[in-house]
């Protein structure tokens, strides 16, 4: 094997769901996994993965109330279902099926998050992921932004049996519509069972897949639906093969690295900057979002 090969380091099976709010059940792969440290993915901090789960229709609208973010990114893919979003910053939105939303909290605001009201209406079937993307220490207390991007502005390269779907980042020239801090690539690969993707990625840059429909062999090595494919560093190429019709999210990102302190939903660097966050939500800081 060439040095420059990476290989799987571990393929982790969901944890035990828990309920966040009333309108997710999440298998949170990270942070928290004994055997991964609280750095091993950066950028990417946290995921929490909603499997897919079929909602009962209900007049009251799933999902978590106005809570506080400060200090990085909330990154929601929507698989299945629809998600509405209102912000302290005075965003909103809806996303469905295949759309993303990226919100940097950076400074601060309030948000709530809950099924849109058609969709828990009517239930269905419902699955996403949400990220929490760090951020560099300079751009922690920087302006709040959001960026809601449509199935339709998400970035598309055929490759064969399949192709690569860009929300951030690059493939073969190729660019993602999401603006990033950091140098990262957060990829949806659809490939045809029986085809083979070859990737190329720094051996700098953590790697994971999240394998959201089929199954996949990641060189060689089983990777079943709903599993998490933790990459190593020890080079750069790798092969992903579709055992059936697939879809997998590929998250690949330079480290940020600086020290981390985290409580709740603040991601800062310093035990002094949490106690400034939780004073500033007291005091008003974060703005005003109704329940
Ligand atoms: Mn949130």
């Amino acid at each position: 094997m060439s040095t420059d090969n990476r290989s799987v380091k571990h393929v982790f099976i969901p944890p035990d769901p828990h309920m966040v709010g009333d309108g997710f059940r999440v298998h949170s792969f990270f942070p928290g996994n004994p055997v991964m440290d609280k750095k091993r993915m950066s950028p990417f901090y946290l995921m929490d993965y909603n499997a897919k789960i079929d909602f009962s229709a209900s007049d009251h609208q799933r999902g978590v109330g106005v809570h506080p973010h400060r200090g990085f990114e909330t990154v929601t893919i929507a698989y299945h279902g629809r998600i509405a979003h209102h912000d302290s910053a005075g965003n909103s939105g809806v996303i469905g099926e295949g759309d993303v939303q990226w919100m940097t909290a950076a400074s601060g605001l309030l948000h709530k998050e809950y099924h849109e009201e058609s969709f828990s209406r009517d239930g269905g079937l419902f699955q996403m992921v949400q990220l929490w993307v760090n951020l560099p220490a300079k751009d922690k207390m920087g302006t709040p932004k959001y960026q809601e991007i449509a199935n339709s502005s998400i970035t598309r390269v055929p490759v064969e049996g399949g192709s690569i779907e860009i929300i951030a980042g690059e493939y073969q020239g190729a660019k993602g519509p999401a603006s990033t801090f950091t140098p990262m690539d957060v990829m949806n690969l659809r490939l045809q069972a029986g085809s083979t993707l070859q990737l190329d990625l720094p051996a700098t840059w953590n790697t994971g897949l999240l394998v959201v429909e089929g199954s996949v062999k990641v060189n060689g090595i089983d990777a079943p639906l709903d599993h998490f494919v933790l990459m190593d560093n020890d080079g750069s190429r790798f092969t992903v093969t579709a055992t059936e019709d697939t879809l997998v999210l590929l998250l690949s990102g330079e480290p940020i690295d600086e020290p981390i302190a985290q409580y709740g939903p603040f991601l800062m660097n310093k035990w002094e900057e949490l106690e400034v966050a939780i004073r500033d939500v007291s005091t008003g800081k974060f703005g005003v979002l109704e329940d």
